[in-house]
């Protein structure tokens, strides 16, 4: 029997969801065609059913916006913007993008909003190069006495092209918690401008402000990043609009992180990034709780360049992917989400108090946001060992470097935790006393494995005891009972 049919059969209509019905119809129907495909969505419900997820940058969306995604809009190209598209028929299209748009408008009070980017990364490289094609390239069409990069000759649009490339970008190294897309020597962003990164202070791990205005009057880019991947502290940005100003550089603000705690108005007054910015990126599926994605933000001087993200990076939007951006706008856009956002914060410190209770060192001593990093250093294990060994455990993390990490990115010091997933569960304080204590149980009852080649302790394999193993998986299995996944689905 399908699955849809078990479940139709198994419910009188009263108790019958009609999200339910959509996704195991779906189901259904993907195995029809790909059998494989669907038992992977399939046992990834599971997988996710059964492990406490404290990835920092991952939440669960709501079936709402994942049904806006799966569907007919997928066929569409829509290359422009709406209502100046290059495209036919682009009319329900170009509702849906004014809609995601609108929802943002109001939902972050911005002057303008561009919803097309298909992730982090490219709203990142849209908003770069809004940036240089509006304060850099066309003024300097201007002063050829020409209107557009088409009347150019070879040798000026040559011209133009090296003083592009040769603009300096500021952002937080990776080191200290930025995001490779601010600059970092592996990036394209390091690569299409002269890169140039500012740290952490090297004791407090926190960002000093007058040391960072001082770099910038010295190196004085063209555009200054603030914003991280892996930094457990709030920015201000009445400040870094200051730093920027004394340079006249443009002040883009990557807040992929903490939009969440930006829309739940958590973030406020200094920290809320969108009157000092000029442009805003972000990602929408971390705090925000929406689909993959990003977008970008701006003042309206620069709503022309961020329009025109195509051509200048992207190709065609994901009109689908749109349409679930705007279910998840307006779903932020609700007391609701509100107090979900607080209640992300609330359970990070809850978290975080119980970790430095056991003094396990967390960089910078805290957190005001949704993620913590834990210095592993008191259990003599790397981050890639322990989150392995609580991998084990059935408690999903990611391994982080710590400034100055002396083992480096791919093995690290540290372990990165986020509360956003575990909160959109509906989990609190209590939990978070009970989810730190299991961590620090398997941590503690963790070592090293031995290369046998060498006979050295391992940065890679770890050993855990079996028990402690079983016990950990137990008490998480306990745990999620109470807060299930998606109940209405049922498999
Ligand atoms: N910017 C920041 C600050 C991020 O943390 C991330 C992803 O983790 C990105 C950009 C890139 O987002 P995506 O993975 O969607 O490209």
């Amino acid at each position: 029997m399908s699955r849809l049919k078990k479940y139709l059969s198994s419910k009188t209509s009263n108790q019958q969801n009609s999200a339910a019905i959509a996704y195991l119809a779906a189901l259904d129907h993907i195995e029809t065609v790909s059998p494989t495909i669907s038992s992977s969505i399939i046992q990834e419900l599971q997988d996710e059913r059964s492990h406490l997820k404290l990835i920092a940058s991952e939440n669960f969306s709501s079936l709402a916006v994942q049904l806006a995604m799966g569907n007919l809009l997928t066929d569409k190209y829509a290359e422009g913007y709406a209502h100046h598209r290059f495209y036919a028929g682009c009319d329900n299209i170009d509702s849906i993008e004014e809609t995601a748009s609108q929802e943002l408008i109001q939902l972050f009070g911005c002057e303008h909003a561009y919803v097309q980017p298909h992730s982090g990364a490219d709203a990142n490289l849209v908003a770069l190069w809004a940036i240089l094609i509006h304060k850099i390239q066309n003024p300097e069409i201007e002063k050829f006495g020409k209107k557009t990069l088409d009347e150019l000759t070879p040798e000026e649009y040559e011209k133009i092209r090296q003083l592009l490339v040769n603009q300096k970008l500021m952002g937080m190294s990776l080191n200290s918690g930025g995001h490779l897309t601010h600059g970092y020597r592996h990036n394209i962003s390091s690569k299409m401008m002269r890169s140039v990164l500012y740290d952490v202070d090297p004791k407090t791990e926190i960002l000093d402000y007058s040391v960072l205005a001082k770099q910038v009057q010295q190196e004085r880019p063209t555009i200054l990043i603030a914003g991280y991947s892996a930094h457990p502290r709030r920015l201000n940005f009445a400040k870094m609009r200051e730093i920027a100003d004394s340079v006249g550089a443009t002040l883009m603000v990557d807040m992929a992180h903490f939009a969440g705690l930006v829309a739940g108005k958590v973030f406020q007054g200094e920290f809320d990034p969108i009157p000092y910015a000029d442009i805003v990126t972000s990602t929408t599926h971390k705090t925000l709780r929406g689909p993959r994605g990003g977008f970008v933000l701006c003042k309206q001087s620069f709503s022309e360049a961020i329009n025109k993200g195509c051509p200048s990076v992207l190709g065609g939007p994901l009109p689908n992917v749109m349409a679930a951006k705007a279910v998840a706008f307006k779903e932020a856009n609700s007391l609701n989400f509100k107090q979900y956002s607080q209640k992300i914060v609330d359970n990070a410190q809850s978290l975080a108090n119980c970790f430095l209770q056991n003094d396990i060192r967390l960089v910078t001593g805290g957190t005001e946001n949704h993620l913590m990093i834990l210095d592993l250093s008191k259990f003599g294990l790397t981050g890639r060992q322990a989150e392995t060994a609580l991998r084990e455990a059935h408690i999903t993390v990611n391994r982080n470097a710590i400034p100055n990490d002396l083992q480096g990115p791919w093995y690290t010091s540290g372990i990165r935790l986020g509360t956003a997933a575990l909160t959109t569960l509906g989990m609190g304080k209590d939990e978070m006393n009970e989810i730190a204590s299991v961590i620090f149980s398997v941590l503690s009852n963790s070592k090293p494995g031995i290369v046998q080649k060498t006979g050295q302790p391992s940065k890679a394999s770890v050993i855990t005891d079996s028990t402690i193993i079983n016990e950990a998986k137990a008490r998480v299995k306990n745990l999620l009972i109470h807060f299930p996944l998606y109940p209405e689905i049922e498999i």
